[in-house]
């Protein structure tokens, strides 16, 4: 088969990044193709055309491979240029239902982006980013998906020594991030931020169009779809680890799977990156760093709030002192499934703070499908019993998953997969692809890692 591009962004959006082809890999081997995920998308790819297109080795036929500009804050800090240092987007398609999706190479190499970088990536974070992704789409959050890795054949110099490389292709709602308005606002070009954000709004957010002011309309819009994705991350336990505004996506989905991580036990400052010293993004920041990043996005858009800058910063002011309840709706949604809750109660945030409180240090996961086991929450329990509708054990059951990536796991398949044998990557990735199923006889996927195994640590794939 042959992909059929449209390459809308390309069209759309002179002048907003930079046509290049990828690295050629030298001997591209494929370590996993996404057969599910390919048929969804109506791509009937054979394992050669996916070694070949998918590694950078061959473009394929109406691809128009490009580096898009992006700036963000990294840290706090703003960086003006960031862009695809590492990244080419080869092109979009439809998939049979008519949705568009960006299909993009990760570590195909060096672009006029790269910095310091060598636009490369190694195997073991680019499978980590598969598996993970994997792991939450099958947990139900928006997320960009891998369609394969594959290894390039040649190797990549890293701290920990010379290791094997690879590309990872993704395939995405698209590439639009906060950093990606941000760019153009700070060099100043209205026009390209114009028709950026006409862009946004007809490929993601088309009823936007029709509102009095667009502009407001994408900003609450990128506000429902942000404040219910981080409470779905809240209730997964997921830590993102970089929550660079380059890596907050316009479409919802999450985006950029580097240091990223689940929490074991419960720990409202739980954080895995290393170079995350003051602890910016750790797991029980997300809500308000998600409110920062959306701050950053709606000071772009001021010039489309109101021509008067008065009133422009009054209505982003007005929006953004929103963000905090929006959120809090959002994840008392996500809380009262995971505690098998029906309809909404006064009570419930209370409820949900009383058994947080009560389950400091304990596994985030396993906790909620052991609600009735577990001695130290005696006393709430009590209160929880009076609350929750019949029928709430099948509901818990369904709504907290037994199967998480764990990080001991991840780390193991990673090692292994890095060593040549991909099999308990294979394994692992179809254990988190079923997290609601079974426990019984999935034992080693399920518990957590034993006691004292070093804290874990995860590095950004660069
Ligand atoms: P990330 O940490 O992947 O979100 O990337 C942040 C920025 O650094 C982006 O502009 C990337 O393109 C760039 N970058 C990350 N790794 C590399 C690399 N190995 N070579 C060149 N640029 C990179
Ligand atoms: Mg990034």
């Amino acid at each position: 088969m042959t992909f059929r591009f449209d390459n809308s962004y390309l069209r759309d959006l002179p002048g907003t990044y930079l046509r290049l082809d990828p690295a050629v890999a030298p001997a591209p081997k494929l370590l996993v193709l996404n057969r599910g995920l390919a048929d969804d998308l109506g791509l009937d790819l054979t394992e050669a055309d996916a070694a070949n297109w998918l590694s950078g080795a061959t473009v394929p036929a109406g691809a128009e491979p490009a580096a898009l500009a992006y700036a963000g804050h990294q840290f706090g800090g703003f960086s003006p240029q960031l862009g695809d240092g590492r990244a080419h987007l080869l092109g979009e398609f439809r998939g049979p239902d008519g949705r568009r999706w960006d299909l993009q190479l990760k570590g195909s190499g060096r672009t006029p982006f790269s910095r310091g970088g060598d636009g490369k990536a190694a195997v073991g974070p680019m499978l980590r980013e598969y598996l993970i992704s994997e792991a939450m789409a099958a947990l139900g959050a928006p997320t960009t998906r891998c369609l394969a890795v594959v290894a390039t054949g040649e190797n990549v110099l890293r701290e920990a020594g010379s290791l094997p490389g690879a590309v990872v292709a993704r395939v995405a709602a698209s590439h639009i991030r906060v950093g990606t308005f941000q760019f153009f606002s700070a060099r100043g070009e209205a026009d390209k931020l114009a028709a950026l954000m006409a862009y946004t709004i007809a490929r993601h957010y088309p009823q936007a169009a029709a509102a009095e002011v667009p502009a407001l309309a994408l900003f609450d819009a990128v506000v429902a779809r942000q404040a219910r994705l981080i409470a779905q991350w809240m209730g997964l336990g997921f830590v993102h680890g970089v929550m660079n505004t380059d890596n907050m996506a316009l479409s919802g989905e999450t985006i950029d799977y580097g240091p990223c991580a689940f929490m074991d036990a419960y720990a409202p400052g739980t954080l895995f990156s290393s170079i995350d010293r003051q602890g910016r993004y750790a797991y029980g920041n997300q809500p308000a760093i998600m409110t920062w990043n959306l701050a950053r996005l709606a000071e772009t858009l001021l010039p489309f709030f109101d021509a008067d800058e008065a009133k422009a910063v009054d209505l982003a002011n007005e929006r953004l002192a929103a963000i905090a309840g929006t959120y809090q709706r959002n994840w008392l949604q996500v809380m009262r499934l995971k505690l098998g809750l029906l309809g909404e109660d006064a009570g419930d945030g209370a409820l949900i703070e009383g058994l947080l409180k009560a389950m400091v240090g304990a596994d985030w996961t396993l906790t909620f499908r052991r609600l009735f086991d577990v001695p130290e929450l005696r006393a709430w329990r009590a209160v929880w019993l009076a609350r929750v509708e019949p029928g709430f054990e099948a509901r818990i059951m369904a709504a907290n998953p037994a199967v998480i990536p764990r990080n001991h796991r991840v780390e193991a398949a990673l090692v292994a997969a890095t060593a040549d044998d991909m099999a308990p990557f294979e394994a692992l990735l179809a254990a988190v692809r079923d997290p609601f199923g079974p426990e019984a006889g999935r034992e080693g996927f399920v518990l957590p890692a034993p006691e004292g195994l070093a804290p874990y640590v995860t590095f950004c794939g660069t």
